[in-house]
């Protein structure tokens, strides 16, 4: 997945222009008694965020006038809105995915903003840049409304999670003839068991193996064609060559489909020798 760099917009005074965009509906003093709530509330969100806690993340209550409504329309209204007074931040953060590449799971275009603690809940982190990841329709749908207060239902947090060092998933095969390859996240016995669970849900319902699976299925097929000058001859050497090209390019990335894929054909002497081109 894609490590990002921490925001470093100012997410107090985004804040304060979001409420400054209201005038009728809040005063001087509205403002002046929520900035240091607010302000702890941020802090207390990087605090559980850093240490890995995000299970002690507290649930938005309402206070005063900043109800949830209030707090999510601030979203779609200043951040989403086009005319919105916090549009280029919004428009920042989606920006700052490198190649425009979701960093959940790296595969798709990243066309939108994930509230990684959803705002039907955590409403009081509508608005904070910290909390607001660029990602592609497709995670965003599958990640949803998931209340990250447990174990078994968290997400990698592309800003303060960076698991994209080592390789965490696997490819396999379920059939030699006909091919069929399965994805799967890989037992890491040198993670905490809370790290494990983590990407292990990630990979799960992000359904990421559907989305590496058909990619990698694409390659082998290609990998058919390009090798079938090699079957006449037996040119086993020349296929093995050509797949360590492909692992060469890849191999920077360690937690990317790519390298799934290549590392384990490379270990397969079937594959090498003639298996590829076993696939329908
Ligand atoms: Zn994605």
């Amino acid at each position: 997945m894609i490590h990002l760099p921490l925001p470093t917009m100012d997410e107090i005074d985004i804040f304060e222009r979001c409420v400054r965009a209201y005038p009728d509906d809040f005063s001087q003093e509205d403002l002046d008694e929520v900035l240091p709530i607010i302000a702890k509330l941020y802090a207390d969100y990087h605090d559980c965020l850093t240490n890995q806690r995000i299970v002690d993340l507290k649930r938005s209550v309402e206070f005063g006038k900043f109800t949830g409504e209030k707090m999510k329309s601030f979203y779609l209204e200043q951040l989403v809105g086009r005319d919105g007074v916090c549009r280029e931040e919004y428009n920042k953060l989606i920006a700052s995915a490198p190649r425009k590449k979701c960093p959940m799971c790296s595969g798709s275009t990243a066309t939108c903003l994930d509230h990684h603690a959803p705002k039907q809940t955590y409403y009081s982190f509508a608005i904070s840049p910290k909390n607001l990841v660029p990602i592609c329709t497709r995670c965003n749908e599958a990640k949803k409304n998931t209340m990250p207060d447990r174990l078994d239902k968290q997400f990698i947090h592309p800003y303060y999670d960076d698991f994209s060092k080592f390789s965490w998933f696997e490819m396999d095969f379920i059939s030699k003839d006909p091919i069929e390859i399965i994805y799967r996240c890989k037992s890491n016995d040198h993670l905490k068991p809370e790290a494990q669970a983590k990407l292990k849900n990630h990979f799960t319902r992000l359904k990421l193996d559907e989305l590496y699976g058909a990619s990698a299925i694409t390659i082998i097929e290609d990998m058919k064609e390009t090798f079938s000058p090699y079957l006449e001859a037996k040119d086993w050497w020349a296929v093995e060559e050509d797949i360590k090209t492909c692992f060469d390019l890849v191999k920077r990335r360690p937690d990317s489909w790519e390298y799934a894929l290549y590392s384990k054909l490379l270990t397969e002497r079937w594959f090498i020798e003639g298996g590829f081109n076993n696939i329908d």
